[in-house]
């Protein structure tokens, strides 16, 4: 088998692992791939704008853990193959020599232990380091169960690390895996990981990130974002990412595989905003499920993909980037009593819609930060509005440097 013909099969393998620290500005950018045929290459947005094309691949789909919602368990009979980190090193740099890509992410299944597994990883960003000189952006990610000592062997090398949470605590986690341990294989690490690259630790350029797998187990969305707020919080993580349970694909045991909600119900409110999610992200859905018809036959049968927990993944990051980028607090989210984000209406519109007394916000006189509390209006446009009111000054609502929707979506809650 040739390296591209490896490649081919790790990268699309490599899409169950969704999470992708790039800096996409768009939650949804992670997902968009297969560029021109190479599956293994994603566009991303960079974090000083613009976009770049990213080689996302896993380094072997051979797995010894059991992880009930992975394609790749060791129970699961499929062509397994593995590339060598000089293998991969080698491919990276003669495709850069053709090809612009702004990095590298690399991933694998667990390929006999984690030190065995976390020893070629690291040994491919040594290799692409030391032997090549690269010295654009490798993300590696960190296999659980890993040692610290594998840990700063693999942020000596990286510019990000991630390793994956997949559940908000032990117990959703447990009815996942029957291998993994919660805490010794994924906190323990986890919290290294975040200590070492804190200001204080002997890693602090390197970035890290984690990701949840939402609708495998039976967790809540209330559960999930307590998480999250602490991870941010208190922990220090940069980036998290939510990553809707593909259905299907699972052992029949999970609860994620034993829910059958009813998405065609033509009153799911969500569906339109859904569509338009769906829209951005360039339809890429059908063209995976059709793509990797071969690599896992039971493919074609599958029933269509859950839209609800589409949404779901939609919402959890609108519910992120309020508290991440608007300085929402926990306590602002609110939840439905069953702990879950409504479906039906963005988490920001809700907080507006339960707090007349906010409004209206004066356009010309508010901060920043209460700016952003009104619909519609984000950080971008937040700046920019304090930036008008201060150089040429807000004579008429209509004049704010918004564009014409985002107006309207506003007027309700704002005066000059
Ligand atoms: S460790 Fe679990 S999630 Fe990762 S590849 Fe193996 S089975 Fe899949």
């Amino acid at each position: 088998m040739t390296t591209q013909e490896k490649l081919d099969i790790l990268s699309r393998d490599a899409q169950y692992d969704l999470s992708c620290a790039c800096g996409t500005k768009r939650p949804d950018e992670h997902r968009k791939r297969s560029l021109g045929g190479d599956s293994w290459l994603y566009p991303v947005t960079v974090t000083s704008g613009g976009t770049g094309i990213m080689l996302k691949t896993l380094l072997g789909n051979v797995c010894s853990n059991d992880c009930l919602y992975c394609p790749l368990r060791c129970q699961r009979d499929f062509k397994r193959v593995i590339m060598t980190p000089d293998e991969l090193a080698t491919f990276y740099m003669d495709f850069l020599r053709k090809r612009r890509l702004i990095g590298i992410f690399l991933s694998s299944g667990v390929m006999g232990s984690a030190e065995r597994t976390m020893h070629d990883l690291v040994a491919t960003a040594e290799i692409l380091r030391k032997k090549y000189r690269y010295r654009g952006y490798i993300h590696l990610k960190i296999i659980p169960g890993a040692s610290r000592p594998a840990i700063d062997a693999a942020m000596k090398y990286a510019s990000a690390v991630s390793l994956n949470i997949e559940t908000p605590g032990a117990q959703h986690f447990r009815r996942l895996t029957h291998k993994k341990d919660y805490h010794q294989d994924i906190l323990e690490p986890l919290q290294y990981i975040l200590s070492q690259t804190s200001r204080e630790g002997t890693h602090p350029h390197v970035t890290t990130s984690s990701q949840f797998i939402v609708g495998a187990s039976d967790e809540t969305d209330k559960d999930i974002l307590t998480y999250c707020n602490t991870l941010y919080g208190e922990m220090g993580m940069n980036r998290l990412y939510y990553s809707a349970y593909q259905r299907g694909l699972g052992d029949p045991s999970i609860p994620g595989e034993m829910v059958g909600e009813d998405v065609s119900d033509a009153s799911f409110k969500g569906r339109e905003q859904y569509e338009h999610y769906r829209q951005t992200r360039g339809g890429e859905f059908t063209q995976n499920w059709s793509s990797n018809a071969t690599l896992f036959p039971e493919l074609a049968s599958l029933p269509a993909r859950d839209d609800s927990l589409l949404v779901r993944e939609h919402r959890l990051y609108q519910a992120d980037w309020l508290m991440r980028i608007y300085k929402f607090s926990f306590a602002d989210i609110q939840f439905s009593p069953d702990g879950n984000l409504d479906l039906t209406r963005d988490p920001k519109q809700i907080w507006a819609d339960t707090h007349p007394e906010f409004y209206p916000v004066s356009v010309r006189k508010a901060p920043e930060q209460s700016l952003l509390r009104i619909p519609g209006i984000g950080p971008v446009y937040a700046k920019k509005i304090v930036m008008h009111r201060r150089n040429e000054g807000i004579y008429s609502l209509n004049s704010l440097p918004v564009p014409p929707t985002v107006l309207s979506k506003a007027l309700p809650y704002i005066i000059l």
